[in-house]
């Protein structure tokens, strides 16, 4: 899309864009409520065509991300009718699912469209040359928090949960942008990775990775006047601080360590798709993984007890049935 065109209504389909505050804000809403904003191509491109957008504005300073309906993003898309109308060959397969590699076969296939769209795409947000607050609510699940990861700030509502349930649910070694360690330490990213069980607001704020816990029905209005302080610092400070520390996680590994887990992530999903004889690129029953869709619920965390007593679908809480 050219600057020109982004003076127009964006038009999206999945993605609300709007500024406020004399154009000081920018809010992008991811918009697909009925699948709790499960992360399908179509969602991706759009938010990555919003971002450019929010960054192409010179009047904006802070960008504000969140979701509508229930919960700020649910995943990947792994089951709802759209994704396999855009994933597989047919009149409404996603035009980026031709190319960046999506022509190729095996592993390269997988590998170059996961680096694009789920692993670069990501890293781009991460450096955008604005302040990005995510304002997260719900369960954060897998692929959401890579959404809510690639921004400088996290705000969170009361009684939002955060977990990767790939390792339990997918026989994966976490979502394509490990931000785990450092973002809940490194134990405590081993222990949420191995059980699939989820870290409280309460602990996220004690760790530092959300900023603000406001009650649910706030969080819009507050998250803006908070990004509204922010963006009173002088946009050039703001940047040199942002830059700052990111530049000091880079110079500590994080971008290394980052493509070094993305590389173990191919290594992953090469070896069950070597092992499924579909050719399946995710664990399956057979190897001792559950099906997604009837996997025991999510669990908080809990600090006395071993847990892993839940069976699926005999109790509440097990966020999505759409995505991962
Ligand atoms: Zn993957």
């Amino acid at each position: 899309m050219t600057d020109e065109s982004w003076a127009d209504d964006p038009a999206y389909e999945h993605v609300l864009y709007s500024t406020l505050h004399e154009g000081r804000i920018a809010r992008i809403e991811l918009n697909r409520p009925q699948t709790r904003n499960a992360q399908h191509r179509p969602l991706l491109v759009e938010l990555d065509d919003a971002f450019r957008r929010a960054e192409t504005d010179d009047a904006v300073r802070v960008v504000i991300l969140s979701g509508v309906g229930p919960m700020f993003s649910s995943g990947h898309d792994m089951g709802s009718k759209e994704h396999y109308e855009e994933r597989d060959p047919g009149p409404l397969q996603h035009v980026t699912r031709r190319t960046n590699g999506g022509s190729r076969s095996g592993v390269e296939a997988r590998m170059l469209q996961e680096w694009h769209y789920f692993f670069e795409n990501t890293r781009r947000w991460r450096s955008l040359r604005k302040i990005t607050i995510a304002q997260v609510h719900g369960p954060v699940f897998a692929a959401g928090l890579m959404l809510m990861w690639a921004c400088d700030l996290i705000v969170a509502a009361d009684g939002t949960t955060f977990a990767d349930v790939v390792g339990t649910r997918l026989g994966m070694c976490g979502v394509e942008y490990f931000g785990h360690p450092w973002e809940f330490g490194p134990r405590k990213a081993k222990e949420l990775l191995l059980t699939g069980d989820s870290m409280t607001v309460e602990d996220a704020y004690e760790l530092g990775m959300v900023s603000k816990v406001f009650p649910a029905d706030q969080l819009a209005e507050l998250t803006e006047q908070w990004a509204l302080r922010i963006a009173k610092v002088p946009t050039m400070t703001a940047l040199l601080v942002k830059e700052a520390v990111n530049q000091a996680v880079d110079i500590m590994g994080f971008t290394n360590a980052l493509n070094a887990a993305f590389t173990l992530h191919q290594v992953n999903h090469a070896h069950w798709m070597y092992l499924n004889e579909d050719g399946t690129p995710v664990g399956t029953p057979q190897f001792g993984v559950p099906s997604w869709r009837d996997a025991p619920p999510v669990e908080p965390a809990a600090r006395d007890t071993p847990g892993g007593v839940a069976r699926a679908k005999d109790a509440p809480g097990n966020g999505s049935d759409t995505a991962r």
